[in-house]
């Protein structure tokens, strides 16, 4: 375990050069005190969780102190955002501070989220609020613990720096963590700049960093397209899987990583609606929760094009077209498993479609069916589940089915049953309304909800003592909060 001063920095993206970023010191928020940290974040740096509480990580996190071999950077980037291309992004809240490597010789980017203003701020103050802070932090931790790729939160500092949103709010910072902060939109940006050198030796970074067993491919940029159309594929599976909905896929939102990325208005599904729109400035649903899986492919889309100086278009087009059968083959595999299924049969897929559509009719809870989906046989649970649905006669007709393809499995244990449905069914899940609930104390100076449902969410599929209002059907209020867009 190390102490603070004990963490060793190897900063690779900085010494790539101006080109790609700008050094830029944080600037302090006042009076910096610890909301919430991640005791298993803070793992990942060998940290010892008890510095958490010391003053000096405060001080550090909130943009006081700086080691000495940090090297805070802004980067630059692009993306499409809603679409339409915008040619000069970039980090305007947040700075890679550098990169840390672990005694696993694991190396995790250090950004701190809300640090001030850098030179592509735009007419943006560079801050971060309390509540989009504790909401990244919580999402991050949460997404973790389902299975869910992801970067990663430390700790959510709090501050008495007033910054102004819709109203009156404080500023905050949050740590994220992650192996790499490069987008989709960095490849764009020295793709649509027309400058090949540069382009070149980001590729050539992201290769050595990130992805070198491509290297020993014949031709490393396609295979290293190849894992990104898989993870992405993958990745998208597991939203869609657990009812994530991103709310701002831009492509500068999105990790050349294939993980969770750049958190705003998100949200767990409460009642299962596949037209679901998290994000209340996306008029056209163009990021809708169903529309994740064919926006995947168009963000693949623009980063194969930006690709294209490295990759001939007739391979880009035949590797981008995995994108679909692979998302559907894991899609279905991971609804399987959450329907108690071992086996597979051809008419699955309608099975799933079915309750899918019979959920969405009845605005049924989409975490809660599935894990008292589990907790008794098929025959019991359907009969149990019944009276959710408005369309009882539909439910029944398949709940018919579902205990027969179940049957078709063979005998089967009914404990097995319910230690490997909850295994992959969560009983908690981050809802917004219970975000905001902790958040709403957390703005009026308690903390303790926020770091309460953090620990709830790092163990999701385990029923914890105590915790049963966490598992509740949301309040009717809570399902319809707006959440806001600004952060
Ligand atoms: P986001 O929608 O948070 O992914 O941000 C899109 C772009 O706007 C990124 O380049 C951010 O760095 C920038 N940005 C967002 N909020 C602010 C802010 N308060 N100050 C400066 N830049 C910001
Ligand atoms: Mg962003």
């Amino acid at each position: 375990m190390k102490a603070l001063d004990e963490l060793t920095f190897d900063n690779r993206f900085a010494r790539l050069g101006d080109a790609f970023s700008t050094h830029v010191l944080p600037e302090p928020i006042a009076a910096p005190r610890l909301v919430v940290a991640s005791p298993a974040a803070m793992a990942l740096l060998d940290l010892d969780p008890a510095v958490a509480e010391t003053p000096v990580f405060a001080e550090l996190f909130g943009g006081h102190k700086l080691w000495a071999e940090a090297e805070p950077r802004a980067m630059v980037y692009s993306g499409h955002q809603f679409g339409s291309y915008n040619p000069q992004l970039g980090d305007g809240r947040g700075l890679l501070l550098g990169e840390v490597y672990n005694e696993a010789g694991e190396h995790w980017d250090l950004h701190l989220k809300g640090a001030g203003q850098t030179p592509y701020s735009r007419m943006g103050d560079g801050r971060a609020v309390l509540r989009s802070s504790i909401r990244e932090f919580l999402a991050s931790e949460a997404l973790h613990a389902l299975n869910i790729p992801t970067t990663r939160a430390l700790c959510v500092i709090g501050s008495d720096t007033p910054v102004w949103r819709e109203k009156q709010e404080r500023a905050a910072m949050v740590l994220r963590l992650s192996p790499s902060h490069v987008r989709f939109g960095h490849f764009e940006y020295f793709y649509y700049t027309k400058r090949p050198e540069q382009q070149k030796a980001l590729g050539e970074h992201v290769l050595a960093m990130h992805f070198p067993e491509c290297l020993e491919q014949p031709e490393p940029y396609l295979a290293m397209f190849r894992e990104i159309v898989e993870r992405n594929a993958e990745l998208i599976a597991k939203w869609q899987a657990y009812g994530f909905c991103h709310g701002v896929m831009n492509t500068d939102n999105m990790s050349i990583l294939g993980i969770t990325f750049d958190f705003g208005p998100f949200a767990f599904l409460d009642d299962f609606d596949a037209n679901f729109i998290c994000n209340h400035s996306d008029d056209q649903g163009r990021y809708s929760f169903s529309n994740q899986v064919p926006i995947g492919q168009w963000n693949l889309s623009a980063l194969a094009q930006a690709l294209t100086p490295f990759i001939s278009v007739d391979a880009l087009r035949e590797t981008f077209g995995l994108y679909l059968p692979l998302y559907q083959a894991h899609y279905l595999d991971l609804m399987r498993r959450r329907l108690g299924l071992t086996t597979a049969e051809d008419d699955d897929q309608k099975l799933l479609e079915r309750l899918l559509q019979l959920m969405q009719n009845s605005g049924v809870d989409y975490t809660l069916f599935f894990r008292r989906l589990g907790d008794e046989s098929a025959e019991l649970a359907v009969a149990r589940l019944r009276d959710d649905f408005v369309d009882i006669k539909g439910f029944d007709a398949w709940g018919e089915q579902y205990v027969a393809r179940v049957g078709r499995e063979g005998p089967l244990d009914q404990e097995q049953r319910r230690v490997r449905m909850h295994a992959v069914n969560p009983l908690y899940i981050l809802r917004n309304y219970l975000a905001q609930k902790a958040i709403d104390a957390a703005e009026s100076g308690d903390y303790s909800q926020v770091r309460r449902l953090h620990a709830v969410l790092s163990n999701p599929f385990e029923e914890q003592a105590g915790m049963e209002s966490y598992a509740e059907r949301p309040p009717e209020w809570g399902k319809h909060l707006e959440i806001s867009c600004s952060s």
